[in-house]
C-alpha cells in the first residue's frame, strides 16, 4: 500500500475533526452519556485513505463489498474494527468471517442468514461474539435491502435465542432518498418506534445505526448510536452507489 500524501492526510484529518465535533456537540441532546460511534464508510476509497483516517485516530470503518474488504483488511492495521455495511449474501459469509478483525455485520436481512453467519463465525473459533444489526426496510422500497418492519421481531428473537456466536447489537436503516430530505426523517422515526416496541415487548436493549453524511446530525438528535459517514470524510465517490 502506498502511504497517504501529507495533503490527503491533512484533508481527511480536517473532515474527521468536523464530523467528530458534530457528534460531540449532539451529546447533550441525547440521554446517553456516551458519544455515538462513528463508522467511516470507505467503499471505493483506496487503503491509503483508510490509513490516513486511522492515523487521525479513527478505528471503526465500514465496507460494502466482501471482495474489497478482503483486499483492504490484510494491508491495514489489525486493530481496525471493520463493519460490513453491504448486502449480505449467504455464500459470502464464510469469506467475510475469515477477516479476523471483523467487528460487526450491519446488514442481517433474514433469520436464515443470521444462522448462516452464526455457524460461520463459530467455525472460526473466535472467543468473542460477532456484533450484528438487523437491517430494516423502513421505507418499504422494493429495491432496498432489509427486513420488513412486521418481521423484525422474529429475526431479533431468532438471533437472541439461537445464534450464540452473534451479539444482537441493534437495528439499522438506510432509508429512502425522499425521506432523507424530511425533518423529522420518517425512516429514522420508524426505527426509533420499532426499537421502543421491541424493548417493551421482549425487554431487549437495541442500538440504532442510522444517519449518513447528509443527515447524521439529524439522526443523532433522534438518538442514533452508530452513524455511518462516507463522503463527508473521504470526499465524493463515483456515481451509482
Ligand atoms: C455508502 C454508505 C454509507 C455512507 O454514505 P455517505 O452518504 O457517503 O456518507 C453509509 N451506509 C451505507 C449502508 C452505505 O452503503
Amino acid at each position: 500500500m502506498e502511504a497517504p500524501s501529507s495533503e490527503r492526510k491533512a484533508e481527511i484529518a480536517k473532515n474527521l475533526f468536523e464530523v467528530n465535533a458534530i457528534i460531540k456537540g449532539k451529546k447533550q441532546q441525547r440521554s446517553s452519556l456516551e458519544d455515538a460511534r462513528l463508522v467511516a464508510v470507505s467503499k471505493y476509497k483506496p487503503a491509503s485513505d483508510i490509513q490516513a483516517a486511522y492515523e487521525s485516530g479513527q478505528r471503526h470503518f465500514g465496507e460494502n463489498y466482501v471482495q474489497e474488504l478482503c483486499e483492504k483488511a490484510p494491508v491495514l492495521p489489525k486493530d481496525i474494527q471493520w463493519h460490513f455495511t453491504g448486502r449480505l449474501q449467504s455464500n459470502k459469509c464464510k469469506i467475510l468471517v475469515a477477516i479476523p478483525n471483523l467487528w460487526a455485520v450491519e446488514t442481517i436481512d433474514s433469520a436464515t442468514k443470521a444462522q448462516k453467519l452464526d455457524e460461520a463465525w463459530k467455525s472460526t473459533g473466535h472467543a468473542r461474539q460477532l456484533n450484528v444489526y438487523v437491517q430494516v426496510n423502513t421505507s418499504k422500497e422494493e429495491n432496498k435491502g432489509g427486513v420488513e418492519k412486521h418481521a423484525v421481531e422474529d429475526v431479533v428473537r431468532t438471533i437472541n435465542e439461537t445464534c450464540k456466536n452473534l451479539r444482537m447489537l441493534g437495528l439499522m436503516t438506510i432509508g429512502s432518498i425522499e425521506g432523507s430530505h424530511q425533518r423529522p426523517n420518517p425512516d429514522f422515526l420508524a426505527l426509533v418506534e420499532l426499537r421502543d416496541g421491541l424493548k417493551a415487548k421482549l425487554g431487549v436493549e437495541l442500538e440504532l445505526s442510522m444517519g449518513m453524511s447528509d443527515d447524521f446530525d439529524h439522526a443523532l438528535e433522534l438518538g442514533s448510536s452508530n452513524v455511518r459517514v462516507g463522503s463527508k470524510i473521504f470526499g465524493s465517490r463515483p456515481p451509482k452507489d
